[in-house]
């Protein structure tokens, strides 16, 4: 590993201050990802901010006015999942977070951290192999490779890697706001802006500027998100990145959906929003022959790249299988 310049920042505006002042620098939360690509010269940095003594003028989790939440970007992802009002409100949230990673990890990890983490795709790991997210132009080894977890919705030629947190695909069914604080200011992001698809870039994979540090989560109110779920299919049952995820909530009324919110994650490089599939269902009867039919919408456009090719029909079933349990359970006005 590399030389770098250490220093710790007090407050949000220091660390903004610090990032602005030094060239190729990175802010340090609870630092796993990054620290694991330091270890591995994927990420050299020449300066680290160590933000987590950043006293947070917003801290915790709070209600907001409009009933919606704020969860500073500081919080745990532990505290997050077992936050009374997240599981209450937002169930699909809290156990998304529970899925994710080991306890250990959950108790050190970041709500920003986990917005930034990068793809666990084998070959970006690999110096001797090709890969265009970590060095541009070299070529992409994943695909025609072994790519069991990659993308099958939204890839490009140039990367066909997957983000790999759970959290953020429950976010992405909830429209959450990613703010964050530069030294031109703060601004808010919405949550399915803020990470992008690889295209012609895939080493760009936020639309967070260099010196950005994020500061809070803010969760939408979103009443029918009570009836919520998650669910994460993996090669074992714990400490395994998502083959494929769905976050999901559902209301109906009348016998008809008034109200469906859909995330995919392990599909693409960012989590995917179901947007077909949820128009595909607005106003249909809440039955497996409409979430069948939502599903293979939203799937009508998957790619596989040989050894990923059943991601298609796993997510259509994980699809159908929680919308189903969804529309059993209740979510009924
Ligand atoms: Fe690199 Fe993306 Fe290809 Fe993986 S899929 S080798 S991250 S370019």
């Amino acid at each position: 590993m590399k030389n770098f310049a250490y220093s710790r920042a007090e407050t949000v505006e220091a660390a903004v201050g610090l990032i602005a002042r030094q060239g190729n620098s990175k802010f340090l939360g609870g630092g796993t990802n990054l620290v694991d690509l330091m270890r591995e010269n994927i990420e050299q940095p020449d300066a680290l901010i160590d933000v987590t003594r950043v006293s947070d003028p917003n801290p915790a989790i709070t209600e907001l006015p409009d009933g919606g939440l704020s969860i500073a970007a500081a919080v745990k992802n532990s505290a997050v999942a077992n936050h009374r009002l997240v599981r209450e409100r937002y169930p699909l949230l809290s156990q998304a977070i529970l899925f994710g990673a080991s306890g250990q990890i959950r108790n050190m990890a970041t709500t920003g951290g986990n917005l930034m983490q990068r793809t666990r795709c084998y070959y970006f790991y690999d110096e001797a192999a090709n890969c265009n997210k970590r060095t541009p132009g070299s070529g992409c080894d994943a695909i025609g490779g072994f790519n069991r977890m990659h993308a099958i919705l939204g890839a490009s030629d140039q990367c066909i890697a997957t983000h790999p947190s759970d959290m953020c695909v429950a976010l992405a069914a909830l429209d959450a706001i990613v703010h964050v604080q530069g030294a031109g200011g703060a601004r808010s992001i919405p949550i399915n802006d803020f990470h992008r698809l690889a295209g012609d870039t895939p080493h760009v994979e936020t639309s967070l500027k260099a010196d950005e540090l994020i500061t809070a989560i803010h969760l939408p109110p979103l009443p029918f998100a009570k009836h919520s779920r998650y669910r994460k299919v993996r090669d074992r049952a714990s400490y395994a990145f998502a083959l494929v995820s769905v976050a999901a909530a559902l209301e109906t009324e009348s016998g008809a959906i008034r109200n469906v919110r859909i995330a995919l994650g392990g599909v693409a490089h960012k989590p995917w929003r179901a947007s077909i599939a949820e128009k595909a269902m607005a106003g249909a009867k809440p039955s497996r022959e409409t979430f069948e039919r939502a599903a293979a919408a939203e799937l009508s456009n998957a790619r596989g790249y040989g050894y990923n090719d059943f991601k298609i029909e796993l997510a259509k079933r994980t699809m159908v299988s929680v919308l189903s349990e969804l529309a059993e359970a209740g979510g009924v006005r």
